[in-house]
């Protein structure tokens, strides 16, 4: 069971399926574990599944952003954009947000400016990383 899919139970799989992550919205490409419904076509990465509820991510240090599975109900009446994309945020996208600021990314933009800036410091600081870094073990398989 996890909290972005409460009606049904999850099994954890070990093959990727051929899906896409209802998380991401990638098709599998991490060879990670996944997640399936037993009942309906819902599919996410382990990882997805694992992401933190809420990060300071480096391009938003002010405040911890919060994880959100769809758009909150409240931000339902004006178009929302991506800071990091500018692409429109679908009320069924994962999001990242900071309600203080108004700042929202994608799930899957957040993680990837997230590591991009990692991967860049990786070899110089790379203990103080390990710890500070959730997204880390996602890049440590490329
Ligand atoms: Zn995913
Ligand atoms: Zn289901
Ligand atoms: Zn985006
Ligand atoms: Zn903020």
């Amino acid at each position: 069971m996890h909290q972005s899919h409460t009606q049904h139970q999850l099994a954890l799989i070990q093959r990727p399926s051929s899906f896409k992550c209802d998380a991401c919205n990638m098709e599998d490409s991490t060879k990670d574990m996944s997640y399936k419904c037993v009942d309906c076509p819902f599919w996410m990465h382990k990882s997805c599944a694992d992401a933190p509820t809420s990060f300071v991510f480096h391009f938003h240090q002010k405040h911890p952003l919060m994880l959100s599975f769809s758009l909150p109900q409240v931000y339902h009446k004006f178009a929302q954009h991506c800071r990091l994309c500018n692409g429109k945020l679908g009320e069924l996208n994962w999001l990242y947000y900071c309600s203080k600021c108004r700042y929202f990314a994608h799930f899957q933009c957040a993680r990837s400016r997230q590591m991009l800036r990692c991967c860049f410091t990786f070899a110089s600081i790379f203990t103080y990383l390990f710890d500070a870094c959730f997204f880390l073990s996602l890049h440590l398989a490329f």
